[in-house]
């Protein structure tokens, strides 16, 4: 078998909380805490969980706009934590990231030829004529066209914008892309039409992608695999189908109970939680879900389940499924 594009192992970011007069570190943000996964080539892997669980500071330490406190991360067949300056200005052209807020993310005093120009200018790619032709070949294939390298940002629709994000990722020719929230800013209406764009670039492209997200239902659309998770961990990944009919971590099953299902014949067990997520400072201890698990058990808040299969490519991390695992 192929080795992953990505392979992450043990991923860990700790914000420090400062504190006093002598700003004198006082605790952690455990914002990211312990996770593991695998993204194969031609792939969509979505993450999904609520705000704060950790999903966007997981996907800025792949871009390594953030450092990690702890962990491994091989892309491409290298370690990203050895990598020099200049071999990690290299795989940031293979890396690139669509942001929420396309409006934010583009310099507001730049034409669009200038902010795709952008990525070939820093990565000196390409001759000046054909970064030019680039630009015009990338705004056609994102929907866009030659006549729009001339006009500003505020000058597009919420969702024309986001294709210019999406353009802007291309320009280098990435294997893979990191799309934080790419679809939520946008009306339910304009963001089936970004998401099937950003179905199509990758059949045509060979794209892979981390496609993060708070939202099951815009997840499934797209993903081939989805991991779900809760308080900086992982608690559940599987391929997106099992993820849908037969979730098994509760947090997951409360999840897709929200989700409008559009078969009136099926019907899913409905799992309520109750109360907010706890701080991530001071993470409840054993399963960081216990205190609002609708199942909780004796063991529960004493020992911290393992992250761990329970069928060929479904993890959970639950004690509900202890004597389920394969030995
Ligand atoms: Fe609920 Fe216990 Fe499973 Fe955590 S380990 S999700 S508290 S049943």
């Amino acid at each position: 078998m192929n080795e992953p594009l990505l392979r992450v192992e043990g991923l860990k970011k700790y914000f420090p909380i400062r504190s006093g007069l002598f700003s004198r570190v006082s605790g952690q943000v455990k914002a990211v805490d312990d996770v593991s996964f695998v993204v194969n080539e031609g792939e969509t892997l979505g993450i999904v969980g609520e705000s704060g669980c950790g999903k966007s500071t997981t996907g800025r330490m792949l871009m390594r706009l953030l450092d990690p406190t702890e962990g491994k991360m091989q892309f491409n067949g290298k370690d990203m934590m050895k990598l020099s300056d200049s071999e990690m200005r290299a795989a940031r052209r293979d890396i690139q990231m669509v942001f929420q807020d396309p409006y934010a993310s583009l310099n507001p005093r730049h034409t669009v030829e200038r902010i795709l120009m952008e990525p070939l200018n820093v990565h000196n790619i390409g001759k000046p004529e054909d970064r030019k032709k680039k630009v015009y070949d990338l705004l056609e294939i994102v929907g866009l066209s030659a006549y729009h390298a001339k006009r500003y940002p505020h000058q597009f629709s919420g969702g024309q914008r986001q294709r210019i994000g999406i353009a802007r990722a291309l320009m280098t020719n990435p294997k893979l892309i990191i799309a934080d929230e790419p679809v939520s800013a946008l009306d339910v209406s304009i963001q089936a039409q970004v998401l099937n764009l950003m179905q199509d670039l990758q059949e045509e492209l060979n794209l892979t992608y981390i496609f993060i997200a708070h939202d099951l239902g815009v997840v499934r659309h797209i993903s081939d695999r989805v991991a779900v998770m809760y308080l900086g961990q992982m608690v559940e990944l599987t391929d997106s189908e099992t993820l849908y009919d037969k979730p098994l971590h509760p947090y997951t099953q409360a999840l897709l109970s929200a989700v409008p299902v559009p078969d009136p014949e099926f019907e899913r067990e409905q799992v309520v939680i109750s109360g907010d997520v706890p701080s991530p400072a001071n993470p409840p201890s054993g399963c960081r879900f216990h205190t609002r698990c609708p199942f909780r058990m004796d063991i529960c808040d004493k020992v911290v389940p393992k992250f761990a299969e329970v069928q060929s490519g479904h993890s959970v991390a639950c004690h509900l499924y202890e004597e389920s695992r394969p030995q």
